[in-house]
């Protein structure tokens, strides 16, 4: 006799997530096929004013990726070679990889926890006669607290971009990240919070002139066409891929809404495991991008979980100073304890706003029937 079988939970479903607004996502790619416009035209000028309303900054220029919103970011600004960037230990590798491609170096802070939180006598401590710049990184989609950031790069004199390419729409105390510093990037990924139907990003500022050295960037350093004024690259967000972030947009608060809502299912049905469940500060309004509980037991668990049908991600299992590209650098001899031990426990659950909850209970009771 064979075991019933059940069709395995998704990490993210992001098919039954599309098929919730199909009609209107294929009436947004139609719009563009039809209108023959498919570069820097109206679809990419609408979903920048909503974007840039949406997150509280004056200004939104769409770029092809998060790691070019970061990078070209960074440029605006004013970061470039010589310059230190203070970065968190414990990210996405795309945050380093921006600052050494505007031939900068990064500086890893280790953070206090998963959440990506500094302490701000050890930002404070890492700041050096060279350092230019912060880019804190709202992991996970929980918001980094900026009023910490700010203040210490105010003493310093440093200019703060911060990573939101996982937090579209969390806020702390009450303000939505993406205009509460002097720029933010974003990634539109397809498995982000907001996400498209590729490769996308932007840059949020309410500072008129970066907004303008960034349309020149992405644009091979051109606003009038045949004169080049700066070193740009060619890095735009689509017509397409605007017009579908439009539609999805309209859904990105929803979708939140249902993630939170996933996230405390985990938190109830959780409880008392013999695991680390995520907490977020009290001043802050998260959006769930990941929900990561720590276990000294991670790979183990996750055999666990695999055998019962159950898929899971690991955000992320090599940290980014043992990464190949910083081998021979100093980075690789960073000191960098709780990115390590990160590395090594980290484990992420299904969650999306597709995630049902005979899924997700089948998730808790995988979880509940692990014995290490
Ligand atoms: C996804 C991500 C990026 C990079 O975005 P891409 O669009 O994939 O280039 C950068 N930083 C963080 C924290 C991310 O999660």
């Amino acid at each position: 006799m064979s075991a019933p079988t059940r069709r395995p939970v998704p990490f993210l479903d992001l098919a039954a997530v599309h098929a919730e607004m199909q009609p209107e996502i294929e009436d947004a790619v139609l719009r563009v096929v039809r209108s023959g416009r498919v570069l820097l035209g109206p679809e990419l000028e609408t979903f920048e004013d909503s974007w840039a309303r949406t997150v509280g900054a004056r200004f939104a220029v769409g770029v092809g990726n998060g790691l070019d919103a970061l990078s070209l970011g960074l440029r605006a600004l004013g970061v470039g070679p010589g310059d230190e960037v203070l970065v968190p230990s414990h990210t996405f590798v795309a945050t380093w990889l921006a600052v050494a491609h505007v031939g900068a170096v990064p500086v890893p802070v280790d953070v206090r926890s998963a959440s990506a939180d500094w302490d701000e006598a050890a930002l404070v401590a890492a700041v050096t006669p060279r350092t230019r710049a912060v880019l804190p990184v709202h992991l996970y989609g929980h918001p980094v607290d900026l009023d910490v950031v700010l203040r210490v790069a105010r003493d310093h004199d440093l200019v703060v971009l911060d990573d939101a390419a996982q937090a579209h729409g969390a806020r702390l105390r009450g303000r939505p990240v993406g205009g509460l510093t002097h720029a933010t990037a974003w990634s539109f990924y397809p498995g982000k919070n907001l996400g498209a139907l590729g490769d996308g990003g932007a840059v949020t500022t309410s500072d008129p002139e970066t907004a303008e050295r960034l349309r020149r960037l992405r644009n091979y350093g051109s606003v009038e066409k045949y004169h080049h004024d700066v070193v740009g690259w060619n890095s735009r967000l689509d017509e397409v891929q605007a017009a579908v972030l439009s539609v999805k947009l309209r859904r990105l608060d929803e979708h939140n809404a249902r993630r939170e809502a996933v996230a405390r299912r985990y938190d109830e049905g959780l409880r008392g495991l013999d695991l680390v469940l995520p907490e977020s500060a009290e001043w802050a309004t998260p959006v769930w991008h990941l929900y990561v509980v720590r276990s000294e037991h991670r790979d183990r668990l996750r055999d666990h979980l695999t055998a019962a049908g159950v898929e899971t991600g690991l955000h992320y299992p090599v940290p980014c100073h043992r990464q190949g590209a910083f081998a021979g650098t100093p980075l690789a001899d960073a000191h960098l304890p709780v990115a390590d031990a990160l590395a090594r426990e980290a484990l992420s659950l299904p969650l999306g706003p597709a995630l049902g909850t005979d899924d997700q209970d089948a998730v808790i009771a995988a979880l509940q029937s692990f014995r290490p």
